[in-house]
This record gives C-alpha cells, sequence and structure tokens, in this order.
C-alpha cells in the first residue's frame, strides 16, 4: 500500500515510504493520539499523526497518573522517563470527614506535569510521522480504507481513521456535550515544602486540589458549582481564608496565571467501521476521578493490540470490536465521575453532614480496594503489543 499526499495548490505528489501494508492514520497529537502512535511505533504498523496546532504545547497543569496508566508506560519503555512525584499520601477531606490513601495498601499514583507526559509520549515518536499544522476537514471511507481530506487540500489515505482530536471533534459524530454546571481553574506554581503528598478539600463554596508534582512544583485546581457569578476578585479571596492560609502555608497563588473551563462530559461514542474514536473524542469525562486521559491511554492500548492480530483486522468493524472492549469500562467510570463531582458540591447543610457522615463511614481500605480492583482488571487483560512476546512469555 501506498501513502499518498497530494497537494492541491501547487499539483504536487509527496509519496512516503511504506514500512508495512496497513496505514493507520491518527487526528490529534493528544495524549490518546500520542500512545497509539507509540504502540504502533512497536508493533512496526505505519501510521501519519495529524494534528492542527503547528507546535506541540502542554497546557500547564499537572495530571494524576495512576497504576494502569503506568502499566501503559511500562509497556512502552517510558516509565522512566515520565518523573513526578510518587505520591505518599492522598488525602480527600471534607467539613466533617478526611480521608486518606496510602500506596503501601498497593495503591499507585504518579502526580506529573503535563509537558512531562508529552515529552515522553514524543520522544519515540519520529518527525517524520508527525505532520503539525494539519488539519483533517473531512473523510470518505471504504470498507477497508479511508480517504483524510486536509485543510490545505491534500489527501491522506489508510485503513483507517483514528479520532483522537479531542471533547469537541465533529470529526466521526456531532458531539453532545453535557455540562456539569461547575468550572474549574487550573495552575502550576513553586511551593516551598517538598511534601509527597496531594489532596482534594472540599469547602463550603469551593474545592481544590493540590498536589506535589515534583521538584517543589505543584499543580492546584480549583472548581466552584456556579462560577459564572464569581468574579476572579471573589474566587482569589477564598486563598486568603484563614483555614485555607493554615492547611497551605507553602502555597502562594498571587502570582499565578490559572486557566479556567466549564467542567463537562461528552456523550459515548467509539465511531464506526474504520473510523474509530478514543480518548476524549470517544468519551470526555468530568476530572472527579483523575482518570481521563488514562483511559485515552487505555483505548489506545486496546485498539493496537486489535490492530495486531496477525494482520487479519477487520477494518470494518474496528470502531464495534473497540467498543465491545471498552464501553462498559468507560461508562461505569463516566458515572461514577460524574456523581462524584455532584456530591462534593453538595450545600444544604443536612445533606453536608449526612453525606459527611457516609464519607467517615465508608471503611478507606474498601474504597482503595474497589480503586485497585478497577485498575488491576486493565492491567490482567494487557495484552503485549508484539505477539512474539506472547508465546515467549507462555513458555
Ligand atoms: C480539569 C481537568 C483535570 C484533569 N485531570 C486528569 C487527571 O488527573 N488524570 C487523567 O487521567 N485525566 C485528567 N483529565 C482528563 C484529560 O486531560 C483528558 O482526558 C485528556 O487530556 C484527553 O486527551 P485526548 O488526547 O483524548 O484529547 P486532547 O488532549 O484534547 O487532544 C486532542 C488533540 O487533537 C488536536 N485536533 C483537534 N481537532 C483536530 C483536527 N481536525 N485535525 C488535527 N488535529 C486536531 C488538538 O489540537 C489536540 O492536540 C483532566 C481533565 C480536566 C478538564
Amino acid at each position: 500500500m501506498s501513502l499518498l499526499i497530494e497537494h492541491a495548490h501547487c499539483n504536487s505528489i509527496t509519496q512516503f515510504n511504506i514500512e508495512g501494508d496497513r496505514m493507520i492514520v491518527i487526528e490529534g497529537a493528544g495524549i490518546a493520539g500520542l500512545t497509539l502512535a507509540n504502540c504502533l511505533e512497536i508493533q512496526g504498523i505505519d501510521y501519519r499523526v495529524i494534528e492542527q496546532a503547528s507546535e506541540i504545547k502542554p497546557i500547564g497543569a499537572g495530571i494524576a497518573v495512576q497504576s494502569n496508566g503506568l502499566a501503559i508506560l511500562q509497556a512502552l519503555g517510558l516509565e522512566q522517563d515520565v518523573t513526578g512525584c510518587n505520591i505518599e499520601k492522598m488525602t480527600l477531606a471534607g467539613k466533617y470527614f478526611r480521608q486518606e490513601l496510602m500506596p503501601d495498601k498497593g495503591w499507585k499514583v504518579k502526580m506529573v506535569h503535563r509537558a512531562t507526559l508529552h515529552h515522553a509520549l514524543l520522544k519515540n515518536i519520529p518527525s517524520s510521522k508527525l505532520l503539525l499544522g494539519a488539519e483533517i476537514s473531512s473523510h470518505s471511507s471504504t470498507e477497508d480504507s479511508v480517504t483524510c481530506h486536509l485543510a490545505d487540500g491534500s489527501d491522506l489515505q489508510g485503513n483507517c481513521l483514528v479520532v483522537a482530536s479531542g471533547i469537541h471533534t465533529e470529526t466521526h459524530n456531532k458531539p453532545y456535550i453535557r455540562d456539569s454546571g461547575q468550572w474549574c481553574w487550573r495552575t502550576v506554581i513553586s511551593g516551598n515544602a517538598e511534601r509527597n503528598e496531594g489532596g482534594e478539600y472540599w469547602f463550603d463554596d469551593f474545592r481544590i486540589g493540590v498536589s506535589h508534582i515534583g521538584d517543589g512544583d505543584y499543580y492546584i485546581y480549583q472548581v466552584a458549582k456556579t462560577a459564572q457569578q464569581i468574579t476572579e476578585e471573589q474566587r482569589l479571596v477564598f486563598w486568603q481564608r484563614d483555614d485555607v492560609r493554615a492547611r497551605f502555608p507553602f502555597l502562594d497563588v498571587k502570582k499565578a496565571v490559572w486557566l479556567s473551563h466549564p467542567l463537562t462530559e461528552r456523550r459515548i461514542d467509539w465511531g464506526q467501521g474504520n473510523v474509530v474514536a478514543i480518548g476524549d473524542a470517544a468519551h470526555a469525562l468530568t476530572p472527579n476521578m483523575g482518570q481521563g486521559a488514562v483511559l485515552a491511554m487505555e483505548d489506545a492500548y486496546t485498539l493496537a493490540t486489535l490492530l495486531n492480530t496477525d494482520y487479519s483486522t477487520d477494518w470494518n468493524t474496528l470502531a464495534e470490536q473497540l467498543s465491545a472492549l471498552r464501553h462498559q469500562r468507560v461508562k461505569g467510570i463516566q458515572q461514577q465521575s460524574w456523581l462524584f463531582g455532584m456530591l462534593a458540591h453538595w450545600s444544604n447543610p443536612i445533606t453536608v453532614l449526612l453525606r459527611d457522615i457516609a464519607m467517615r463511614l465508608s471503611p478507606t481500605d474498601a474504597v482503595l480496594r474497589q480503586q485497585i480492583t478497577f485498575f488491576d482488571r486493565f492491567i490482567a487483560r494487557m495484552a503485549p503489543l508484539i505477539p512474539d512476546e506472547r508465546q515467549r512469555l507462555s513458555q
């Protein structure tokens, strides 16, 4: 198979050398698209990543990579590249409860800067396979091939198109976005203490998350329920409160540059046939379980193992095959994340009291066990990326 990029403006045709007989076109160089590219690189399956931005500039925020994400990074040989903070204690606290999760129970989370994760995911991707400043504007597909029409007038052909272009993409379908009515601000600042801890704290009007991400840098987020009515001044007053300052004396947010946006989710849609969606394009979820990016990595890994079935890929049902493997798991965590976010912002004093008593009574061990089971279920089913390795492992 050959890959032709036809430049309409200059009437020229670029022919790339295709390494195998299959070509995967990936739309979007976010965490989902780059994870898939890494898998395909290992598998020796040819691909091109098409990214609309002319430069890859991850936003200045942190990200929690839990055991399932760490297992994928390990399979990609990137675990050591993703430096950050191995969390020793994660706290969840409200007015009348406090839970502390410790990694010694088999639970693992690494808090990292997004830029670190992106750099690691880019490390093994040859620049010849990453087309920056290129946007897929439309596509047409047959049973085993997709022709992608780029905004500059050129065409790109592959066996399948993987839509990894984020929550607002319309490539495989019109998005159905559900707004949680919550607004989030995020930043990374330097703190004056190095504590390998993280936590989320529920106050009356806001909840905040604070976590060390390594080298004395802290990832901070602040979430409010009726954010539209909150001015920047009102929001920052929160950080001057005595109870907040007493809890985080090592943080000074005065000079922080905050990113802000609403918290939303996208109705799950895996695409159709050989136009397959992964990551936020398939199922963006609210960030309350810290699993969006890691589920995107799980999608990418699972799709890669489907593509590696001894060259007998049924392109025409690829999206349906991925959906069969992923839908229940993703739907469960999307719903859980939504509910958790709603619960965190209850404001009626009686329901807050009842909620906090329930949180107090729920044993930390049971909460941890549930989390660990969720991560382990994926890890236990991770097929090796290269089938030969499967044979070697079974000997
Ligand atoms: C406040 C907040 C906190 C979060 N915290 C966590 C956390 O702690 N842990 C966690 O696992 N997840 C977390 N998430 C979720 C996580 O950020 C997302 O799930 C993840 O980044 C999605 O990655 P993606 O690759 O699917 O999409 P994106 O990161 O959106 O990447 C899509 C890419 O596609 C490109 N693109 C778009 N359209 C086109 C086109 N037509 N042609 C070419 N390129 C295109 C875009 O430029 C972009 O680079 C959080 C999310 C939020 C909002």
